[in-house]
Protein backbone atom coordinates (compact mmCIF):
# COMPACT_ATOMS: atom_id res chain seq x y z
CA UNK A 1 0.00 0.00 0.00
CA UNK A 2 2.37 4.00 -1.05
CA UNK A 3 1.87 5.99 1.32
CA UNK A 4 1.23 8.84 -1.12
CA UNK A 5 -2.34 10.11 -2.34
CA UNK A 6 -3.92 9.07 -5.17
CA UNK A 7 -4.40 11.23 -8.79
CA UNK A 8 -6.63 9.03 -10.56
CA UNK A 9 -6.94 9.44 -14.16
CA UNK A 10 -9.49 6.98 -16.08
CA UNK A 11 -8.72 6.02 -19.48
CA UNK A 12 -5.26 6.17 -21.06
CA UNK A 13 -5.84 7.74 -24.50
CA UNK A 14 -5.09 10.88 -26.06
CA UNK A 15 -6.88 12.89 -22.87
CA UNK A 16 -5.37 10.90 -20.13
CA UNK A 17 -2.00 9.99 -21.24
CA UNK A 18 -1.76 13.74 -22.13
CA UNK A 19 -2.54 15.22 -18.72
CA UNK A 20 -0.08 12.04 -16.93
CA UNK A 21 2.74 13.52 -18.99
CA UNK A 22 1.30 17.13 -18.12
CA UNK A 23 1.08 16.53 -14.14
CA UNK A 24 4.26 14.35 -14.02
CA UNK A 25 6.84 17.74 -13.64
CA UNK A 26 4.35 19.16 -11.77
CA UNK A 27 3.65 16.98 -9.29
CA UNK A 28 4.59 17.05 -5.49
CA UNK A 29 6.16 13.58 -4.63
CA UNK A 30 3.59 12.89 -1.87
CA UNK A 31 1.47 12.30 -4.84
CA UNK A 32 1.27 9.67 -7.48
CA UNK A 33 -0.66 9.03 -10.70
CA UNK A 34 -2.94 6.02 -11.45
CA UNK A 35 -3.54 6.12 -14.76
CA UNK A 36 -6.46 3.12 -15.17
CA UNK A 37 -7.55 2.28 -18.86
CA UNK A 38 -10.20 -1.11 -19.34
CA UNK A 39 -7.74 -1.64 -22.70
CA UNK A 40 -4.52 -3.58 -22.37
CA UNK A 41 -2.71 -1.69 -25.31
CA UNK A 42 -3.16 1.90 -26.57
CA UNK A 43 -4.06 2.37 -29.85
CA UNK A 44 -4.40 5.16 -32.73
CA UNK A 45 -7.84 5.63 -33.89
CA UNK A 46 -6.18 8.21 -36.28
CA UNK A 47 -4.47 5.70 -38.64
CA UNK A 48 -7.11 2.99 -37.84
CA UNK A 49 -9.20 3.40 -41.40
CA UNK A 50 -5.74 2.50 -42.82
CA UNK A 51 -4.96 -0.17 -40.48
CA UNK A 52 -8.16 -1.29 -42.21
CA UNK A 53 -6.87 -1.03 -45.46
CA UNK A 54 -3.33 -1.05 -45.90
CA UNK A 55 -1.47 -4.36 -44.99
CA UNK A 56 1.45 -2.93 -42.65
CA UNK A 57 -0.52 -0.10 -41.09
CA UNK A 58 -1.82 -2.82 -38.20
CA UNK A 59 1.88 -2.64 -36.89
CA UNK A 60 1.42 1.14 -36.48
CA UNK A 61 -1.75 1.54 -34.46
CA UNK A 62 -1.25 -0.30 -31.51
CA UNK A 63 1.36 -0.08 -28.23
CA UNK A 64 1.35 -1.98 -25.15
CA UNK A 65 -0.10 0.14 -22.24
CA UNK A 66 2.56 -0.41 -19.13
CA UNK A 67 3.97 1.29 -15.98
CA UNK A 68 7.40 1.42 -18.29
CA UNK A 69 6.02 2.11 -21.61
CA UNK A 70 4.61 5.81 -20.33
CA UNK A 71 6.48 6.65 -16.50
CA UNK A 72 9.62 6.79 -16.31
CA UNK A 73 11.71 3.95 -14.30
CA UNK A 74 12.03 4.40 -10.50
CA UNK A 75 8.77 6.59 -10.40
CA UNK A 76 6.24 6.01 -8.40
CA UNK A 77 3.46 6.69 -10.57
CA UNK A 78 1.47 3.66 -12.21
CA UNK A 79 -0.18 2.65 -15.15
CA UNK A 80 -3.13 0.01 -13.58
CA UNK A 81 -4.04 -1.34 -17.82
CA UNK A 82 -6.42 -3.85 -18.79
CA UNK A 83 -8.97 -2.98 -15.70
CA UNK A 84 -12.21 -1.25 -16.13
CA UNK A 85 -13.41 1.26 -13.95
CA UNK A 86 -17.11 0.09 -12.69
CA UNK A 87 -17.91 2.42 -10.13
CA UNK A 88 -17.33 6.05 -9.23
CA UNK A 89 -17.75 7.12 -5.62
CA UNK A 90 -17.13 10.38 -3.66
CA UNK A 91 -13.32 9.97 -2.79
CA UNK A 92 -12.84 6.50 -4.46
CA UNK A 93 -13.41 4.53 -7.53
CA UNK A 94 -14.26 0.60 -8.23
CA UNK A 95 -12.06 -1.48 -9.87
CA UNK A 96 -13.63 -4.64 -11.60
CA UNK A 97 -10.07 -6.42 -10.08
CA UNK A 98 -8.42 -5.87 -7.02
CA UNK A 99 -5.29 -3.56 -7.34
CA UNK A 100 -2.83 -3.64 -3.77
CA UNK A 101 -5.26 -5.82 -2.38
CA UNK A 102 -8.55 -4.26 -2.92
CA UNK A 103 -10.51 -2.69 -5.86
CA UNK A 104 -11.68 0.20 -4.25
CA UNK A 105 -9.32 3.01 -4.74
CA UNK A 106 -9.06 6.22 -2.91
CA UNK A 107 -8.25 9.54 -4.49
CA UNK A 108 -7.38 13.15 -3.85
CA UNK A 109 -8.90 13.98 -6.93
CA UNK A 110 -10.25 11.49 -10.11
CA UNK A 111 -9.99 13.01 -13.81
CA UNK A 112 -12.46 10.78 -16.13
CA UNK A 113 -11.14 10.47 -19.52
CA UNK A 114 -12.91 7.98 -20.50
CA UNK A 115 -13.52 9.18 -23.95
CA UNK A 116 -15.65 7.49 -26.51
CA UNK A 117 -16.90 3.95 -28.18
CA UNK A 118 -17.31 3.88 -31.82
CA UNK A 119 -17.62 0.73 -33.71
CA UNK A 120 -14.51 -1.30 -34.96
CA UNK A 121 -12.11 -0.27 -36.76
CA UNK A 122 -12.67 3.01 -35.89
CA UNK A 123 -11.75 1.83 -31.34
CA UNK A 124 -10.68 -1.86 -30.81
CA UNK A 125 -13.52 -4.22 -29.29
CA UNK A 126 -14.26 -3.73 -25.39
CA UNK A 127 -11.94 -6.23 -24.08
CA UNK A 128 -9.45 -6.73 -27.30
CA UNK A 129 -6.30 -8.07 -26.96
CA UNK A 130 -3.50 -6.46 -29.03
CA UNK A 131 -3.61 -9.29 -30.95
CA UNK A 132 -6.45 -9.92 -31.87
CA UNK A 133 -6.91 -6.32 -32.95
CA UNK A 134 -4.19 -6.30 -35.00
CA UNK A 135 -5.73 -10.05 -36.18
CA UNK A 136 -8.81 -8.15 -37.00
CA UNK A 137 -7.27 -5.14 -38.61
CA UNK A 138 -5.42 -7.87 -41.14
CA UNK A 139 -8.41 -9.47 -41.71
CA UNK A 140 -10.49 -6.49 -43.02
CA UNK A 141 -7.32 -5.56 -45.38
CA UNK A 142 -7.87 -8.58 -46.85
CA UNK A 143 -11.55 -7.91 -47.51
CA UNK A 144 -10.67 -4.49 -48.73
CA UNK A 145 -7.88 -6.18 -51.30
CA UNK A 146 -10.94 -7.85 -52.53
CA UNK A 147 -13.61 -5.16 -53.32
CA UNK A 148 -14.63 -3.81 -56.59
CA UNK A 149 -17.42 -1.63 -55.56
CA UNK A 150 -17.77 0.04 -52.06
CA UNK A 151 -21.01 2.04 -50.96
CA UNK A 152 -19.91 4.21 -47.55
CA UNK A 153 -23.17 5.01 -45.68
CA UNK A 154 -22.47 8.51 -44.18
CA UNK A 155 -20.01 11.40 -46.04
CA UNK A 156 -18.58 12.46 -42.11
CA UNK A 157 -14.98 12.49 -41.56
CA UNK A 158 -14.57 9.45 -41.05
CA UNK A 159 -16.86 8.44 -44.31
CA UNK A 160 -14.71 10.60 -46.53
CA UNK A 161 -11.60 9.06 -44.53
CA UNK A 162 -12.50 5.72 -45.28
CA UNK A 163 -13.46 6.48 -49.54
CA UNK A 164 -9.71 7.60 -49.64
CA UNK A 165 -8.48 4.47 -48.07
CA UNK A 166 -10.46 2.07 -50.42
CA UNK A 167 -9.29 4.21 -53.41
CA UNK A 168 -6.17 4.21 -52.44
CA UNK A 169 -6.22 0.33 -52.10
CA UNK A 170 -7.31 0.17 -55.76
CA UNK A 171 -11.33 -0.34 -55.23
CA UNK A 172 -12.71 0.44 -58.50
CA UNK A 173 -15.95 1.82 -57.42
CA UNK A 174 -16.90 3.99 -54.56
CA UNK A 175 -20.29 5.74 -53.75
CA UNK A 176 -20.70 7.64 -50.59
CA UNK A 177 -23.88 8.26 -49.76
CA UNK A 178 -24.84 11.65 -46.93
CA UNK A 179 -27.92 12.40 -45.36
CA UNK A 180 -27.34 16.35 -46.32
CA UNK A 181 -26.52 19.11 -48.47
CA UNK A 182 -22.63 19.10 -48.23
CA UNK A 183 -20.62 16.22 -47.00
CA UNK A 184 -19.52 16.85 -43.64
CA UNK A 185 -21.56 19.18 -40.87
CA UNK A 186 -21.46 22.78 -42.55
CA UNK A 187 -25.15 23.18 -41.24
CA UNK A 188 -25.15 22.25 -37.65
CA UNK A 189 -25.87 25.08 -35.39
CA UNK A 190 -23.31 27.30 -33.94
CA UNK A 191 -21.78 26.34 -30.85
CA UNK A 192 -23.41 28.36 -27.67
CA UNK A 193 -21.76 31.80 -27.04
CA UNK A 194 -23.27 31.77 -23.64
CA UNK A 195 -22.03 30.82 -20.43
CA UNK A 196 -24.29 27.76 -20.10
CA UNK A 197 -22.39 24.78 -19.02
CA UNK A 198 -25.56 22.64 -19.28
CA UNK A 199 -25.52 22.81 -23.26
CA UNK A 200 -23.32 21.29 -25.82
CA UNK A 201 -23.27 21.18 -29.42
CA UNK A 202 -20.77 19.93 -31.91
CA UNK A 203 -19.78 23.21 -33.77
CA UNK A 204 -20.47 23.32 -37.55
CA UNK A 205 -17.28 22.31 -40.30
CA UNK A 206 -16.54 25.07 -42.20
CA UNK A 207 -18.99 25.08 -45.51
CA UNK A 208 -15.50 25.48 -48.07
CA UNK A 209 -14.22 22.65 -46.29
CA UNK A 210 -16.91 20.37 -47.89
CA UNK A 211 -16.55 21.92 -51.09
CA UNK A 212 -13.27 21.73 -51.61
CA UNK A 213 -13.55 18.13 -50.28
CA UNK A 214 -16.27 17.24 -53.09
CA UNK A 215 -14.62 18.59 -55.66
CA UNK A 216 -11.59 16.21 -54.88
CA UNK A 217 -13.87 12.96 -54.26
CA UNK A 218 -15.20 13.79 -57.82
CA UNK A 219 -11.77 14.35 -59.23
CA UNK A 220 -10.77 11.00 -58.13
CA UNK A 221 -13.80 9.82 -59.40
CA UNK A 222 -15.40 8.90 -55.69
CA UNK A 223 -19.65 9.16 -56.19
CA UNK A 224 -21.44 11.30 -53.47
CA UNK A 225 -25.17 10.91 -53.35
CA UNK A 226 -26.47 13.71 -50.79
CA UNK A 227 -29.72 14.62 -49.09
CA UNK A 228 -30.30 10.48 -49.39
CA UNK A 229 -29.70 7.62 -46.44
CA UNK A 230 -29.12 4.03 -47.38
CA UNK A 231 -32.51 1.70 -45.48
CA UNK A 232 -30.96 -0.30 -43.14
CA UNK A 233 -32.51 -3.70 -43.43
CA UNK A 234 -32.59 -6.07 -41.14
CA UNK A 235 -31.01 -9.29 -42.05
CA UNK A 236 -34.24 -11.18 -41.98
CA UNK A 237 -36.02 -8.72 -44.45
CA UNK A 238 -33.03 -8.67 -47.30
CA UNK A 239 -34.22 -11.20 -50.44
CA UNK A 240 -32.21 -12.94 -52.55
CA UNK A 241 -29.45 -10.69 -54.11
CA UNK A 242 -30.06 -7.80 -51.29
CA UNK A 243 -27.72 -6.47 -48.88
CA UNK A 244 -28.49 -7.43 -45.55
CA UNK A 245 -27.58 -4.93 -43.56
CA UNK A 246 -23.75 -6.23 -42.62
CA UNK A 247 -20.56 -4.41 -43.18
CA UNK A 248 -17.45 -5.12 -44.72
CA UNK A 249 -17.18 -7.84 -47.73
CA UNK A 250 -20.46 -9.19 -49.09
CA UNK A 251 -21.13 -12.28 -50.56
CA UNK A 252 -21.28 -11.35 -54.35
CA UNK A 253 -22.76 -7.86 -55.36
CA UNK A 254 -25.67 -6.69 -53.48
CA UNK A 255 -28.35 -4.30 -53.87
CA UNK A 256 -28.96 -1.46 -51.54
CA UNK A 257 -32.52 0.44 -51.63
CA UNK A 258 -31.83 4.49 -50.76
CA UNK A 259 -34.68 6.33 -49.18
CA UNK A 260 -35.30 8.55 -51.92
CA UNK A 261 -35.34 5.26 -54.17
CA UNK A 262 -31.97 4.41 -55.83
CA UNK A 263 -30.78 1.35 -55.90
CA UNK A 264 -27.13 0.83 -55.81
CA UNK A 265 -24.50 -2.44 -55.69
CA UNK A 266 -21.69 -3.27 -53.62
CA UNK A 267 -19.67 -5.83 -52.86
CA UNK A 268 -18.06 -4.19 -49.52
CA UNK A 269 -20.06 -1.74 -47.22
CA UNK A 270 -18.52 0.60 -44.81
CA UNK A 271 -20.94 1.76 -42.12
CA UNK A 272 -19.75 5.15 -40.81
CA UNK A 273 -21.12 5.49 -37.00
CA UNK A 274 -20.76 8.45 -35.35
CA UNK A 275 -19.29 8.20 -31.46
CA UNK A 276 -21.15 7.53 -28.46
CA UNK A 277 -19.03 9.36 -25.50
CA UNK A 278 -18.36 6.99 -22.46
CA UNK A 279 -20.57 8.32 -19.66
CA UNK A 280 -22.03 5.53 -18.09
CA UNK A 281 -19.82 5.16 -15.19
CA UNK A 282 -21.16 8.99 -14.52
CA UNK A 283 -24.67 8.15 -15.63
CA UNK A 284 -25.16 5.10 -13.03
CA UNK A 285 -23.98 7.58 -9.99
CA UNK A 286 -25.87 10.99 -11.31
CA UNK A 287 -27.82 11.43 -14.16
CA UNK A 288 -28.18 15.12 -13.21
CA UNK A 289 -23.90 15.32 -14.20
CA UNK A 290 -25.34 14.57 -18.08
CA UNK A 291 -25.30 17.55 -20.33
CA UNK A 292 -26.44 16.23 -24.41
CA UNK A 293 -24.59 12.74 -23.59
CA UNK A 294 -21.52 14.27 -22.12
CA UNK A 295 -20.06 14.53 -18.79
CA UNK A 296 -21.05 18.22 -18.02
CA UNK A 297 -17.89 20.48 -16.93
CA UNK A 298 -17.69 24.17 -16.27
CA UNK A 299 -14.82 26.27 -17.54
CA UNK A 300 -12.83 24.65 -14.49
CA UNK A 301 -13.15 21.01 -15.79
CA UNK A 302 -14.76 20.51 -12.79
CA UNK A 303 -17.89 17.85 -13.58
CA UNK A 304 -20.93 19.33 -12.15
CA UNK A 305 -24.20 18.56 -11.35
CA UNK A 306 -28.45 19.49 -11.66
CA UNK A 307 -28.09 17.43 -8.39
CA UNK A 308 -27.68 18.87 -5.26
CA UNK A 309 -24.75 16.94 -3.31
CA UNK A 310 -23.67 15.21 -5.95
CA UNK A 311 -20.95 12.77 -5.19
CA UNK A 312 -18.93 14.15 -8.45
CA UNK A 313 -19.27 17.48 -8.00
CA UNK A 314 -16.21 18.05 -5.43
CA UNK A 315 -13.76 15.94 -6.68
CA UNK A 316 -13.95 15.08 -9.97
CA UNK A 317 -13.21 17.19 -13.46
CA UNK A 318 -13.92 15.36 -16.75
CA UNK A 319 -11.97 15.73 -19.87
CA UNK A 320 -11.67 14.50 -23.60
CA UNK A 321 -14.26 13.38 -25.69
CA UNK A 322 -16.55 12.37 -23.14
CA UNK A 323 -16.89 15.57 -21.55
CA UNK A 324 -19.32 18.72 -22.44
CA UNK A 325 -16.07 21.36 -23.07
CA UNK A 326 -17.16 23.46 -26.21
CA UNK A 327 -15.87 22.65 -29.46
CA UNK A 328 -15.08 19.63 -31.48
CA UNK A 329 -14.42 16.25 -29.88
CA UNK A 330 -10.89 15.52 -31.32
CA UNK A 331 -7.82 14.50 -30.07
CA UNK A 332 -6.60 17.74 -30.39
CA UNK A 333 -9.25 19.24 -28.09
CA UNK A 334 -9.05 16.46 -25.92
CA UNK A 335 -4.99 17.14 -25.17
CA UNK A 336 -5.62 20.89 -24.84
CA UNK A 337 -8.11 20.03 -22.09
CA UNK A 338 -5.60 17.45 -20.57
CA UNK A 339 -2.94 20.35 -20.35
CA UNK A 340 -5.62 22.70 -18.63
CA UNK A 341 -6.76 20.02 -16.38
CA UNK A 342 -3.55 18.99 -14.78
CA UNK A 343 -2.74 23.11 -13.87
CA UNK A 344 -6.24 22.74 -12.11
CA UNK A 345 -5.65 19.64 -10.33
CA UNK A 346 -1.80 20.97 -9.23
CA UNK A 347 -3.97 23.94 -7.68
CA UNK A 348 -6.36 21.92 -5.76
CA UNK A 349 -3.22 19.80 -4.44
CA UNK A 350 -1.95 23.23 -3.25
CA UNK A 351 -4.98 25.41 -2.04
CA UNK A 352 -4.68 27.76 -4.73
CA UNK A 353 -7.53 29.02 -7.07
CA UNK A 354 -8.46 26.74 -9.99
CA UNK A 355 -7.85 28.88 -13.36
CA UNK A 356 -10.28 29.34 -15.78
CA UNK A 357 -10.05 27.48 -19.25
CA UNK A 358 -11.42 27.90 -22.81
CA UNK A 359 -10.19 26.01 -25.78
CA UNK A 360 -7.31 28.12 -27.11
CA UNK A 361 -5.17 27.67 -30.39
CA UNK A 362 -6.38 27.60 -33.49
CA UNK A 363 -8.65 24.41 -33.93
CA UNK A 364 -7.79 22.56 -37.11
CA UNK A 365 -9.85 20.01 -38.76
CA UNK A 366 -7.68 18.30 -41.70
CA UNK A 367 -9.56 15.47 -43.46
CA UNK A 368 -7.42 13.35 -45.59
CA UNK A 369 -8.38 11.16 -49.19
CA UNK A 370 -5.82 8.64 -48.87
CA UNK A 371 -1.47 9.35 -49.00
CA UNK A 372 -1.83 12.02 -51.41
CA UNK A 373 -5.31 14.35 -51.08
CA UNK A 374 -7.13 16.26 -48.70
CA UNK A 375 -8.33 18.87 -47.45
CA UNK A 376 -8.38 20.81 -43.92
CA UNK A 377 -9.24 24.19 -42.23
CA UNK A 378 -7.69 26.24 -39.57
CA UNK A 379 -9.47 29.00 -36.89
CA UNK A 380 -7.10 31.41 -37.06
CA UNK A 381 -7.59 34.21 -34.53
CA UNK A 382 -7.85 37.41 -36.77
CA UNK A 383 -7.80 35.66 -40.49
CA UNK A 384 -10.75 33.35 -39.68
CA UNK A 385 -11.11 30.17 -41.28
CA UNK A 386 -8.35 29.22 -43.43
CA UNK A 387 -9.03 26.47 -46.44
CA UNK A 388 -4.78 24.66 -45.67
CA UNK A 389 -3.32 23.76 -49.14
CA UNK A 390 -3.48 20.29 -50.33
CA UNK A 391 -0.21 19.86 -50.30
CA UNK A 392 -0.18 20.80 -46.83
CA UNK A 393 -2.69 18.38 -45.69
CA UNK A 394 -0.73 15.49 -47.43
CA UNK A 395 2.51 16.24 -45.70
CA UNK A 396 1.48 16.83 -41.88
CA UNK A 397 -1.37 14.05 -42.43
CA UNK A 398 -2.25 12.25 -45.03
CA UNK A 399 0.87 10.48 -45.78
CA UNK A 400 2.46 9.16 -42.02
CA UNK A 401 -1.21 10.09 -40.43
CA UNK A 402 0.57 11.51 -37.16
CA UNK A 403 1.62 8.04 -35.55
CA UNK A 404 5.38 9.44 -35.06
CA UNK A 405 4.38 13.13 -34.51
CA UNK A 406 1.62 12.61 -31.89
CA UNK A 407 1.15 8.81 -31.27
CA UNK A 408 4.65 7.69 -29.83
CA UNK A 409 5.22 10.71 -27.94
CA UNK A 410 3.08 9.51 -25.62
CA UNK A 411 5.73 7.20 -24.75
CA UNK A 412 8.49 9.61 -24.16
CA UNK A 413 8.82 9.27 -20.83
CA UNK A 414 8.22 5.48 -20.43
CA UNK A 415 11.82 3.88 -18.91
CA UNK A 416 11.28 1.25 -21.68
CA UNK A 417 9.97 3.30 -25.04
CA UNK A 418 8.00 1.42 -27.63
CA UNK A 419 8.95 1.99 -31.54
CA UNK A 420 6.33 1.29 -34.43
CA UNK A 421 8.01 0.15 -37.87
CA UNK A 422 8.10 3.26 -40.69
CA UNK A 423 5.05 3.16 -43.08
CA UNK A 424 4.44 0.61 -45.52
CA UNK A 425 5.77 1.92 -48.96
C1 LIG B 1 -10.86 7.75 -37.98
C2 LIG B 1 -10.62 8.85 -36.98
C3 LIG B 1 -9.81 9.92 -37.33
C4 LIG B 1 -9.59 10.96 -36.41
N1 LIG B 1 -8.78 12.01 -36.79
C5 LIG B 1 -8.51 12.99 -35.89
C6 LIG B 1 -7.61 14.04 -36.23
O1 LIG B 1 -7.08 14.09 -37.33
N2 LIG B 1 -7.33 14.98 -35.30
C7 LIG B 1 -7.90 14.96 -34.06
O2 LIG B 1 -7.60 15.86 -33.26
N3 LIG B 1 -8.77 13.98 -33.70
C8 LIG B 1 -9.08 12.99 -34.58
N4 LIG B 1 -9.93 11.96 -34.23
C9 LIG B 1 -10.61 12.02 -32.91
C10 LIG B 1 -9.73 11.50 -31.79
O3 LIG B 1 -9.32 10.19 -32.04
C11 LIG B 1 -10.52 11.55 -30.47
O4 LIG B 1 -11.03 12.84 -30.30
C12 LIG B 1 -9.58 11.21 -29.30
O5 LIG B 1 -9.19 9.86 -29.38
C13 LIG B 1 -10.29 11.47 -27.96
O6 LIG B 1 -9.42 11.10 -26.93
P1 LIG B 1 -10.00 10.71 -25.48
O7 LIG B 1 -8.80 10.34 -24.67
O8 LIG B 1 -10.89 11.78 -24.99
O9 LIG B 1 -10.93 9.45 -25.73
P2 LIG B 1 -10.67 8.00 -26.32
O10 LIG B 1 -9.58 8.03 -27.33
O11 LIG B 1 -12.00 7.48 -26.71
O12 LIG B 1 -10.12 7.16 -25.07
C14 LIG B 1 -10.87 6.85 -23.95
C15 LIG B 1 -10.15 5.78 -23.16
O13 LIG B 1 -10.88 5.54 -21.96
C16 LIG B 1 -10.90 4.16 -21.70
N5 LIG B 1 -12.07 3.86 -20.87
C17 LIG B 1 -13.38 4.11 -21.16
N6 LIG B 1 -14.17 3.71 -20.14
C18 LIG B 1 -13.36 3.22 -19.19
C19 LIG B 1 -13.57 2.64 -17.89
N7 LIG B 1 -14.80 2.49 -17.38
N8 LIG B 1 -12.50 2.21 -17.20
C20 LIG B 1 -11.24 2.34 -17.70
N9 LIG B 1 -10.99 2.87 -18.91
C21 LIG B 1 -12.02 3.30 -19.63
C22 LIG B 1 -10.96 3.52 -23.08
O14 LIG B 1 -10.48 2.17 -23.06
C23 LIG B 1 -10.06 4.45 -23.90
O15 LIG B 1 -8.72 4.02 -23.94
C24 LIG B 1 -10.17 10.91 -35.12
C25 LIG B 1 -10.98 9.81 -34.76
C26 LIG B 1 -11.20 8.78 -35.67
C27 LIG B 1 -12.05 7.60 -35.28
Amino acid sequence: MSECQNIVIVGASGAGSQLATSLLPQLPRTHRILLIDASSFASWPLASLRAAVTPGWEKRVAVPLSTESIFPSGSQHQVISGCKVVELRKNSIVLERAFEGSSEVPFLKCVLATGASQGFPMRPEPGMSMEAYTQKLQQLQSEAQRATKAVIIGGGAVGLEMAGELKDAGVKSITIVHNASHVLNPSSAPASTTNDHFSYNNPPTALKLSVSLEKQLKALGIDVILDDRVVIPSPSDAGPGEWDGSTGLQNGLKKLKTKNGKVLEADYVFQSIGNKPNVGLVQSVDPGAIVSGLVAVNEYLQVISKTSQSPLTDNYFAIGDCCSTPGWKTLQGAQSDADACAVNVINAIKGKSLKAYSRGGPAAMFIPLGKSAGAGTLDLPIFGTWLVPQFMVKSLKAQKLMVEEMFMPRFKLGSQKPTVPAPPA
